[in-house]
């Protein structure tokens, strides 16, 4: 049998930035335990790079805000070189969508993100492609990009590892042990972990590491979403920001000379490596040619789809289990777990060493809590 203190399972990005900050905070005797043979082989390597930090929900905002500046200004020890193309978002919306995502704009300019309203005219100059295209306004927000994410997640691993985590792959978590309403390891095949403290940073599998050590019962959902990548395409600019029309579900961005793009589908799948469905294709040629016709027939190289995994009410999960103690929530980060992986780990590092049990606030797992 095995000690650790603190036990987490998982080594996306919820899991490996939470080891980093913990390890970083001076924290000992933490384990990572991933079932993978490598990181990133579910949500946290399958998507789209994006730092997106105009979001609808305030909690997500300054969460998103935090973990963008974090990444832009790496610490001088970090040990990967990461390359973050800090080349902006072009929100786009009409009507209804329009004055919501104005809002959301205005929030975002409060707490210190720079952004700008845009006319459709000055974004159509900016983006050529969106001549023609279905929208009243553009948010523009200079300091959203694309990251290297899987540079960023190795670096979070490689820092946590430096400083005396220790990160095994290849078992899975199939039993939490709980006596008195309490955690005191895990089981992965026939070996136990002893622990203190269990962070469930499982993505996709959260629910079932929840039901494994009986805690409250968390609403999550995975649901697949699909990405498209085109061949290198002459006129594409890789200087273009990434392109959300808010109102039609559909974005692209530069990526390897062409387009990566998504029609932003959501379907209910259980965890795990979702398989590809060919209507999809047609979901997103029909969104591109109703809505940006300058680009109305686009060839497609490659396509894959994730997982991302939402709470039933949108919020992150993030805190300590009200029923089991020494069990921590670090879930449903839907699809903002790399932009905000940074604050994220250090929001849980914060209440994990406060040792008191602390809540945050309206993201933490209490609300699930039967009265
Ligand atoms: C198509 C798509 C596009 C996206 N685009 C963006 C974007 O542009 N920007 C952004 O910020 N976010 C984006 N996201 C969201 C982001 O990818 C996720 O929020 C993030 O990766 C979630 O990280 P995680 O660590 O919670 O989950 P995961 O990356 O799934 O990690 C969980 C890990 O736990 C491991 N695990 C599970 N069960 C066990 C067990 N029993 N024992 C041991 N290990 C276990 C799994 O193997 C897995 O590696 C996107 C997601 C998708 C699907």
């Amino acid at each position: 049998m095995t000690s650790a203190h603190t036990v987490i399972v998982g080594a996306g990005f919820a899991g490996a930035a939470t080891a980093y900050h913990l390890a970083r905070s001076g924290a000992s005797g933490i384990v990572v335990l991933e079932q993978e043979r490598l990181a990133g082989v579910h949500s946290s390597g399958r998507n789209a790079s994006m730092i997106r930090q105009i979001v609808p929900d305030p909690s997500i905002g300054s969460l998103a805000q935090e973990g963008a500046a974090f990444v832009r200004n790496l610490p001088s020890d970090w040990p990967l070189l990461v390359n973050f193309e800090q080349n902006g978002s072009l929100l786009l919306a009409s009507g209804k969508e329009w004055e919501s995502l104005t809002r959301d704009a205005e929030r975002a300019r409060q707490i210190g993100i720079e952004v700008e309203c845009w006319s459709r005219q000055r974004a159509e100059q900016y983006v050529k492609i969106l001549k023609g295209a279905d929208f009243d306004g553009a948010v523009w927000c200079p300091t959203d990009g694309v990251i290297d994410i899987h540079a960023l997640l190795s670096g979070y691993l490689k820092s946590a590892t430096s400083m005396g985590t220790e990160v095994r792959y290849g078992g899975s978590v199939r039993a939490i042990d709980v006596e008195d309403n309490r955690v005191t390891g895990v089981m992965i095949g026939n070996e136990r972990v002893k622990a203190d403290v269990i962070i469930n940073a499982a993505g996709a599998w959260a629910g079932l590491i929840g039901e494994m050590a009986g805690s409250v019962k968390v609403p999550l959902l995975p649901s697949r979403r699909h990405l498209f990548l085109t061949p290198p395409l002459p006129w594409v600019d890789s200087r273009w920001p990434f392109v959300w029309d808010v109102s039609h579900e559909l974005y692209f961005r530069p990526e390897s000379g062409g387009l990566l793009l998504c029609p932003c589908d959501q379907d209910e799948m259980a965890p795990g490596i979702p398989p590809t469905d060919d209507s999809m294709i047609e979901l997103l040629a029909g969104k591109v040619s109703r809505h940006l016709p300058e680009i109305s027939s686009i060839p497609i190289k490659r396509s894959w789809a994730g997982l991302r995994t939402l709470c039933a009410d949108g919020r992150f999960v993030i805190g300590w289990d009200p029923k089991i103690h020494g069990f921590f929530w670090l879930a449903g980060l839907g699809g903002h777990g790399v932009t905000t992986s940074s604050a994220v780990g250090a929001l849980a590092t914060r209440l994990i060493l406060s040792g008191n049990e602390k809540s945050a606030g309206d993201i933490s797992p209490k609300r699930f809590m039967e009265v």
